[in-house]
């Protein structure tokens, strides 16, 4: 058996079950020693006490029965004419020698033992085998003679000790009468002798057979020992109860409580008492033994009892030892699971940390390329030249959000990633969403619709960034594994409280669909499926694990069902707190704006009957020019609905007259259009395909749409405004870095100091009024941080020239996004976060928020004097409408205008060129790229144009592109011409 070690043993005793079991058993086992202890005595007490009363019985009923016997053949001699005769003459020979024939015969029946008579005439003591002799009836130890003769009628018992024999003889006298006239008259007496030695020897050895401890007493009725081992007790008469004391006396008192035959046993000073009276002799039989001991008699039930309890108590012991070792085992794996999890999470923290870092490390040099790239592209450059940094920065912003991913991940599994719940607009969300959507589908041939139910409330509470991120995860993998078909957004309520609303988003989509032995683990991270399949198809297997990720962390779940080869369906179901009740869109007495929806793509139309149904509009859908024709004029219609491709069909129609119409006026018209071409047709509303509940509310009743769909420039960002008197100062311990916050802080026209170390910064803070610091983090010797509270200080002492006691702000500029990263830098007296690479639309964002309204006052007064002043003119362009698109910024209008001509230059040297089958994709994207800008700077016509030719295009409609592809290009050129001559004045 194994060693138990001590540390082992103090696992048992740690062990509360085995504690418990331990105690469990002693109580048993006391508790079974215990019954079987008192049961074992129980045992023991009767069969002793059955012994006893055997014994005793034996002796008992040999005793009364040799006695009664005996004094039966003397009273039968006492009546023999012969022996009576010769008692009363015995010096007559003859009658002597009857008598002794007689007597002869009777002896035999005594057997050994002595018979023997006294004639009252001389005295003779005649016995078997002795010598006569004179009894002397006066001698006191001859007291039984005239006792026999003169006090009884039947019989006298008397004892005596033989000293030579050394033998007790007790002695039956039967005194021998004859009748004479006065009555009975005592002649002699007869008597026999009973070796009462004989029978002490014989209750002895019948009970030493049984035990040697076995004692015997018989006493008569005046307590006299009779009989017993020790004879002196006998010879002297003692007193049973001053022989034993008060045993003795309880004896005695026992036995004279006794009546005829019976017996009584009872427990007395550790001994088993029994006594019998043995009425023939009056007198009584004491035996007595010890108490026996716990273990003695029952030598098979002991035997039994304990093996059984050795064995239980062994058994014990075994299975006590597996549970000990198998509790060690148990210790000993938690042990090493509790070392796997501290590794497991050092590793993690390892990993997180290296992620960390890592990102750190490229997004630096990350931040370098992009901007540079973003600074080339600003710039003059051959087609060639461009193409490839519009490359090295969409390249670059790949890799950004890889890491984003990777970290977001890594925040997730490093339980860091805070869901951090603002009230945001779901309408903004939607439309945002939608947008870069949109922009990510021109080039595939998918029809994209959304079904929004418009009584979710629009102003909710939730982490918007991240249900954005969800959104935009789910969308962009649809758009990315589908090669046509469909892709849809709905959303939907499940359920909805006072405080809660239950979204469910079902992004569906016709693509590639996922093999049912995929789906299994597709929200694992680094899972992509299909790989042969989706070759070519940039991805790393995060955006799902991600999103699924935020989906729990949000308390909502992400599901998926998809069909191989025909499409999936991803579902979120997320809660979002309701800031208010009002719902996102609600159309004005629905039931008297009927509709009439005429729209031969069935996705679109489908998607508009869901969205009016949802709205409870009243409306007709038409899918072919004969049933609109005369569904229009049947019915009073408030509005039309129509394909913007089907305009030039229904446009006679429509132009009737008044009074053809029911009701005796004309519906309204709205063009649903995929790219915003708005304001071309008088009285014609367009519509933003995918069409959207909003859109539609807000068309029937009447108001202005908010939302504009704008792709500005062949560059990002827009440059809303400029601050031509602010002053910058940008620090960054690179001057790559330096160089690229330089060129894109120029289109600001504000002055931009920079410098490479913190100590330097602290200089110029000093000896300059700035109007915003950008502090780069890391930075050798003196690091942000620092440098942020020494400017600080400078500040509190009033040391900062202008500023009077007022902060200047500064933005963190760091490459380590890591959750918690902002907070520790507005703890740190930093006013504001943005990572690197730098987005410029986050930098507009950051300068709008923290240059100050003076200055911006200031700006604008400029700006309208200059306005004023300089109110441009150029044919073909709305210039207010281009400038009030960019906040009313004349100088942003003509920054945009410069990078207009610039790509328009760009672009018509590829226009020059008709497109063919094969080109008519980018054909597609250079038509529709001029569509949208060309309606950002005010170009409506040739904005117009373009979305001819992009719906030619989309159309394959070589014939119409081949009529006005010419004209458009000239108009083009006409235009570019046109606005480099006023900027160039
Ligand atoms: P990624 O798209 O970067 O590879 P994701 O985690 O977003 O990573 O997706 C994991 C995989 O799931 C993808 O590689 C693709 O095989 C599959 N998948 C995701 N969305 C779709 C979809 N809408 N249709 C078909 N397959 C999809």
């Amino acid at each position: 058996m194994t060693t138990i070690s001590v540390k082992s043993l103090r696992n048992f005793a740690n062990n509360k079950f085995l504690v418990f079991s331990c105690i469990l058993f002693l109580i048993i086992a006391l508790s079974a020693i215990t019954a079987y202890t008192i049961s074992t005595r129980q045992i023991n007490h009767s069969f002793i006490e059955q012994q006893l009363s055997v014994a005793s019985e034996t002796i008992r009923l040999r005793l009364a029965t040799t006695v009664n016997s005996d004094i039966a053949l003397l009273l039968k001699m006492a009546d023999t004419p012969v022996i009576q005769q010769y008692f009363m003459n015995p010096s007559d020979h003859a009658l002597k020698s009857q008598a002794n024939a007689e007597l002869a015969i009777y002896k035999e029946h005594f057997n050994n033992k002595i018979l023997y008579w006294v004639n009252d005439v001389d005295k003779t003591f005649y016995s078997t085998g002795n010598a006569p002799y004179i009894v002397n009836p006066d001698d006191p130890e001859n007291y039984w003679y005239n006792l026999t003769l003169y006090e009884t009628e039947k019989y006298i018992f008397n004892i005596n000790y033989n000293p030579d024999l050394e033998q007790i003889y007790l002695w039956v006298n039967v005194p021998v009468f004859v009748t004479v006239q006065t009555g009975k008259k005592p002649i002699g007496l007869l008597g026999t002798g009973i070796n009462l030695t004989d029978f002490s020897n014989f209750i002895a050895s019948s009970h030493r057979e049984f035990d040697k401890n076995i004692t015997t007493y018989m006493f008569n009725k005046y307590n006299e020992i009779t009989s017993a081992v020790d004879y002196e007790l006998v010879r002297n008469k003692v007193h049973l109860d001053e022989h034993l004391g008060e045993t003795g006396k309880k004896l005695t008192r026992v036995a004279h409580e006794l009546s005829g035959g019976e017996s009584r046993s009872f427990i007395y000073d550790k001994k088993i008492y029994m006594v019998n009276s043995i009425p023939a002799m009056k007198w009584y039989l004491a035996v007595s033994y010890p108490v026996p001991s716990l273990l003695s008699l029952n030598h098979a039930m002991n035997t039994v009892f304990f093996s059984m309890l050795f064995l239980i108590l062994f058994l014990f012991i075994i299975i006590n030892i597996f549970i000990a070792r198998s509790e060690n085992a148990i210790e000993k794996q938690n042990l090493r699971l509790l070392e796997a999890n501290r590794k497991a999470e050092f590793a993690s923290r390892a990993k997180s940390d290296f992620l960390a870092k890592m990102s750190h490390e490229i997004r630096t040099p990350m931040n370098a390329i992009t901007g540079m790239a973003e600074l080339l592209l600003r710039g003059e450059l051959s087609c060639e030249a461009r193409s490839y940094a519009r490359d090295i920065k969409q390249a670059g912003n790949n890799l950004v959000s890889i890491i984003n991913d990777i970290l977001d991940l890594s925040k997730i599994e490093a339980g860091k990633m805070e869901i951090i719940p603002v009230k945001y607009m779901l309408s903004s969300l939607i439309n945002d969403t939608i947008n870069i959507i949109r922009m990510r589908l021109m080039e595939k041939p998918i029809r994209f619709y959304t079904n929004i139910d418009g009584n979710i409330p629009d102003s909710l509470t939730g982490d918007e960034v991240r249900m954005r991120q969800i959104l935009l995860n789910l969308l962009s993998n649809a758009v990315k594994y589908t090669e046509k078909g469909y892709i849809g957004l709905t959303i939907t309520v499940d359920k909805q409280d006072d405080k809660q609303v239950l979204l469910r988003i079902d992004v569906a989509d016709t693509g590639k669909g996922i093999k049912p032995e995929h789906q299994a683990n597709l929200f694992d991270e680094f899972v992509r499926v299909d790989v042969k399949k989706n070759q070519g198809i940039e991805g790393t297997g995060l955006g799902l694990a991600i999103t699924s990720r935020l989906c729990a962390a949000m308390g909502g779940k992400l599901s998926m069902k998809s069909e191989y080869g025909k499409g999936s369906l991803f579902t979120v179901i997320v809660p979002q707190g309701i800031e208010t009740k009002e719902p996102f869109a609600v159309v004005e007495e629905p039931e008297r704006k009927k509709i009439l929806v005429y729209e031969g793509r069935v996705v679109y139309a489908r998607s508009i009957c869901w969205t009016l149904e949802n709205l409870t509009v009243p409306h007709v859908v038409v899918t072919n020019q004969d049933d609109f024709a005369s569904a229009l004029y049947h019915d009073e219609w408030f509005y039309v609905f129509s394909g913007y491709g089907l305009y030039e069909k229904i446009k006679p129609l429509m132009e009737k007259s008044d009074s053809v119409f029911c009701g005796g006026k004309k519906p309204h018209l709205a063009l649903m259009v995929e790219w915003g071409t708005e304001a071309y047709i008088p009285n014609v509303r367009f519509v933003s395909i995918p069409i959207q509940s909003l859109s539609i509310a807000n068309t029937l009743n009447g108001k202005a749409d908010n939302h504009n769909y704008y792709e500005v420039s062949g560059s990002s960002g827009v440059i809303r405004q400029t601050f031509p008197n602010a002053r910058l100062l940008v620090v960054d311990d690179i001057a790559t870095n330096l160089k690229v916050a330089e060129g894109l802080l120029s289109p600001y026209n504000a002055k931009v100091d920079t410098c490479l170390s913190g100590v330097e910064a602290i200089e110029l803070v000093k000896r300059n009024k700035y109007d915003l610091i950008f502090m780069d983090h890391m930075m050798p010797e003196m690091d942000g941080i620092e440098a942020t509270a020494a400017i600080r200080k400078l500040e509190n002492r009033n040391e900062v020239p202008g500023k009077n006691g007022k902060q200047i702000p500064i933005v963190a500029l760091t490459a380590n996004a890591v959750v918690g990263m902002p907070e520790m830098f507005i703890e740190n007296g930093f006013n504001d976060f943005l990572s690197k690479p730098i987005d410029v639309s986050k930098l507009d964002e950051i300068l709008d928020r923290w240059i100050t309204e003076k200055e911006r006052i200031i700006n604008n007064k400029e700006q309208i004097t200059e306005n004023k002043d300089q109110i441009l003119a150029i044919p073909g362009v709305d210039v207010q409408k281009g400038v009030a698109l960019l906040r009313g910024s004349l100088k942003a209008y003509k920054n945009i205008l410069i990078l207009f001509c610039k790509d328009v230059a760009e672009r018509l040297s590829q226009l020059q060129i008709m497109p063919e089958a094969d080109t008519l994709p980018a054909f597609i994207i250079q038509v529709h790229s001029l569509k949208s800008v060309s309606a950002s700077i005010g170009a409506q016509e040739v904005s117009f144009h373009a979305a001819g030719l992009e719906a030619a295009g989309k159309a394959a409609d070589m014939a119409f592109i081949r009529e006005h592809l010419p004209d458009f290009t000239v108009q083009l050129a006409e235009l570019e011409k046109n606005i480099r001559a006023v900027l160039s004045e």
